[in-house]
């Protein structure tokens, strides 16, 4: 047992499940219910395979070019990963560096206190408030780095990009990580601040609004100095991270903004009618700003309610948690998901 006093000891993040199980009515980890673009999937159809002999382009010049056009930055601003994970991940290991804690909102994406733990960064959290709102002033104070998702997660909410202005000009000695996972569903981007804040990084994901989880892209954005950092970080780790077909893909999508657009925009016309049915069954949640709703009813217990769907094959995301332990996270799927969802409900609050 002696090697064992040697090994990195972590508890591992916990995903949503994935049932493998056919019929299943997926709300529960954040997924895009609609198919990628159509330039995607005729990517995925004629893709020449004798290519996959070489190595992919270290560097995926394709891909960031299409990012540093679509957002209007440039190629040296941009960073592209395995998902926004793998973005996030190398972040942590470049950034994240000092003596003093990093900070995040106590109710936040799970994965930071692992990459921390991981990679051994001290952290501390921040209460957000009693409408999970975060409190600006918590992160004026000596810290190692900063990281806050906007819509945070799983709540929902949206704050006013301002404060990610004002939080990375308070803080000229840390790096500010805005991850921007649900972006596209009403908020608005920080990537416009990166002219002005050299500390400022914002980091974005293909897994939500370009229906492409499985393909695993995300990107950071963020001033070429820093863009530089992270990219020595990455080629000491793994250079060939992106393979060809996520590339390709990624490419398409990005050059497909009508689509992009046609899909985030029914999905956030299913959201607001979802708001309107599940406030009439006597949930209440936030104003939320992404693909999913933070809700929680005004009898019954979140718990109950989860068991009650997954028993059903209607899954969503429960955490036995201080503060959201009476919460339910409910991905927004199509209007068809969403019927079934409400009429299942309907029928079970009424016999509880
Ligand atoms: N950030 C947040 C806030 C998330 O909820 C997720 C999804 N689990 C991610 C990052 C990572 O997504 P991906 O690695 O698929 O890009």
């Amino acid at each position: 047992m002696s090697w064992e006093k040697n090994v990195r000891r972590v508890t591992p993040y916990v995903a949503g499940e994935q049932p493998k199980t056919a019929g299943v009515i997926k709300l529960n980890t954040n997924e895009c219910p609609y198919p990628p673009a159509p330039g995607v999937r005729e990517i995925a159809e004629k893709m020449n395979c004798g290519e996959f002999r070489l190595y992919p382009d270290m560097n995926a010049e394709k891909l960031v070019n299409a990012l540093a056009g679509y957002y209007h930055v440039r190629p040296e601003q941009v960073f592209v990963g395995v998902g926004s994970d793998d973005v996030l991940a190398m972040a942590f290991m470049t950034f994240f560096n000092g003596e003093a804690p990093i900070l995040f909102p106590d109710i936040t994406y799970s994965f930071y206190d692992v990459w921390a733990a991981l990679l051994r960064i001290p952290c501390r959290t921040c209460a957000l408030d009693e409408n999970f709102f975060i409190k600006k002033e918590d992160y004026f104070v000596p810290n190692g780095g900063i990281i806050i998702p906007n819509p945070n997660a799983p709540t929902g909410v949206f704050e006013d990009i301002s404060m990610f202005g004002e939080i990375a000009e308070r803080n000229p000695d840390s790096v500010v990580i805005v991850d921007e996972a649900y972006v596209d569903f009403g908020g608005r981007s920080a990537i416009p601040l990166i002219e002005k804040f050299d500390n400022l990084m914002v980091v974005q994901t293909f897994s939500k609004s370009r229906a492409m989880a499985g393909v695993r892209v995300g990107f950071a954005i963020a001033c070429e100095k820093m863009i530089g950092y992270l990219k020595d970080v990455k080629f000491s780790f793994n250079s060939y991270t992106m393979n060809m077909p996520a590339i390709e893909m990624g490419t398409a999508a990005v050059l497909e903004d009508a689509y992009f657009k046609e899909i985030v925009g029914k999905i956030v016309k299913t959201r607001e009618w979802t708001k309107g049915q599940l406030k009439r069954l006597g949930f209440s949640f936030g104003d939320s700003m992404s693909n999913f709703l933070f809700v929680t009813h005004e009898k019954v217990p979140a718990e109950d309610i989860f068991l009650a769907l997954k028993e059903h094959n209607i899954y969503v995301r429960y955490w036995n948690k201080p503060r959201i332990n009476n919460y339910l996270r409910i991905t927004i799927g199509t209007d068809g998901q969403m019927q079934e969802l409400v009429s299942f409900l309907e029928n079970y609050l009424k016999e509880r």
